[in-house]
């Protein structure tokens, strides 16, 4: 199969030659034909599978041969992105394959001045790709009317839910025409995403590219048990030892990015840190410097998870374990992307075997370890496998005493649950789903 077989135009089959793409993607393959024939689309994707094109191409295609030309403060088409970086990107692909068509393009979120963006927005854009927080102020600014868009496009819309911003959607549906094109792209698909769909799909057409909620299998993963407090001497340890030229780092606290990057900074390591209390433009400069290899080890919180793409990454290191297990499948999708091989490794200590547990469960596969000698942790990781269950095997049984015959018996100690340390959040926090007007809508 080629673009052209999809049906698509000129323009945009001279813009994916320049690019390099010469096959469409599984997901390309599906989605295009359907964006094409006005279809909304529930989309499950693996990360780096292409799913940006599946998108966008069709979508740009629809706003060159259809619909007016745009008013002023309007836009056509509104792909709602999680975060800054990945509306960033998601622009940046979007521009390039629009660079033969007669469409503007602009990308708006938060963190920055917001005077230029309602400036930019005067004479109306074709597509615009947002964040929610930043849309829904311009919108409350009277500087976007939302009344001639065509087509909303939610990409990563799980992240969305996972970022708290239900809200934001309810309210952002609200102020959308009732007759539209909606696509929603999502990496994993949880029951919240699945009601959601329900309320703002209107008879979508399914794609599933890959089995639900499989990780990349381009991705050579495992797992190094260790003890907590010797995780960042075990990371160095690890990385002289593979030579590990450019590695994406996950902490879960945005002190723990900090703590890391100073100590590596401290021996010299040519590393930086991403996360939310950073301001926009010294993020982007960090993932621009780690992108172009000016930076060496590049270290974020779950905000950088989804959706950068970074040409062959080769590495990607869970220096903490995600407390949302399918935050894994998005961390370690960063690497092996575009059919490139990869590997991931994880630091994982004892507090943390039930997200490791619900990843396997997830991942539906159970995570080869390997201990690191020097490093084999005092505080056992039990046993785990894809069943989700943490396997309660004993330490060795102590002699039974021989007075008091009536006694306890040692059963010995292992970490379950209840072991875990009490500030650990639960493995999945509870998210708060949007009511949405589930009102009739008018077919297209
Ligand atoms: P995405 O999943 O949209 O983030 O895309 C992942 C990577 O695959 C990006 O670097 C794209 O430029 C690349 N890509 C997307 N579609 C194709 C294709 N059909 N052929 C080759 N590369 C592609």
């Amino acid at each position: 199969m080629t673009f052209a077989t999809l049906g698509l135009i000129e323009p945009l089959l001279r813009a994916l030659e320049t690019l390099g793409y010469q096959t469409p993607t599984p997901v390309q393959a599906q989605a295009i034909p359907a964006v094409l024939a006005g279809r909304d689309l529930m989309a499950a994707a693996q990360t780096g599978t292409g799913k940006t094109a599946g998108f966008a191409v069709p979508l740009l295609q629809l706003l060159t041969i259809e619909g007016p030309k745009v008013a002023a403060n309007s836009a056509r088409a509104l792909i709602l992105c999680p975060t800054r970086e990945l509306a960033e990107q998601v622009h940046a692909s979007v521009a390039e394959y629009a660079q033969h068509l007669p469409l503007t393009t602009y990308a708006v979120y938060g963190g920055v001045s917001i005077n230029p963006q309602m400036m930019k927005l005067r004479k109306g854009v074709d597509i615009l790709v947002a964040t929610p927080g930043r849309l829904i102020d311009l919108f409350r600014q009277n500087a976007l009317k939302l009344n001639q868009l065509q087509t909303l496009v939610l990409d990563e819309a799980d992240r969305m839910l996972d970022l708290g911003f239900s809200e934001e959607l309810a309210n952002i549906y609200r102020m959308l025409p009732k007759k539209r094109q909606t696509l929603l792209f999502s990496a994993t698909f949880s029951d919240d995403i699945r009601l959601l769909a329900g309320q703002m799909l209107n008879d979508p057409l399914s794609i599933e590219v890959s089995p639900r909620n499989v990780a990349a299998n381009t991705v050579k993963q495992w797992v190094v048990p260790v003890d907590k407090k010797r995780k960042p001497e075990l990371f160095v340890h690890l990385m002289r030892k593979g030579r590990w030229k450019q590695v994406l780092v996950f902490a879960k606290t945005r002190n723990g990015v900090d703590a890391l990057v100073d100590k590596l900074q401290g021996l010299g390591v040519n590393a930086d840190g991403i996360h939310g209390d950073k301001p926009q433009a010294t993020r982007q400069r960090a993932l621009d410097r780690f992108k172009s290899s000016d930076v060496q080890i590049l270290v974020a919180t779950d905000v950088a998870a989804r959706g950068l793409d970074i040409e062959d990454l080769p590495l990607v290191v869970n220096f903490d374990l995600p407390i949302v297990a399918e935050d894994y499948i998005h961390r370690i999708g960063r690497t092996g992307r575009a059919g490139n091989t990869g590997e991931a490794i994880s630091l994982v200590c004892a507090d943390e075997v039930n997200m490791l547990s619900a990843i396997e469960m997830l991942t539906r596969q159970t995570l080869t370890r390997k201990t690191e000698p020097e490093f084999e942790p005092e505080h056992r990781v039990p046993e785990t496998d894809a069943s989700g269950q943490v396997v309660k095997k004993p330490k060795k049984p102590k002699k039974p005493k021989a007075s008091g015959g009536g006694g306890k018996r040692n059963l010995g100690k292992w970490v379950d649950s209840g072991d875990v340390a009490p500030s650990e959040p639960s493995i999945k926090p509870v998210r708060k789903v949007p009511v949405f007007n589930t009102g009739p809508r008018k077919k297209k």
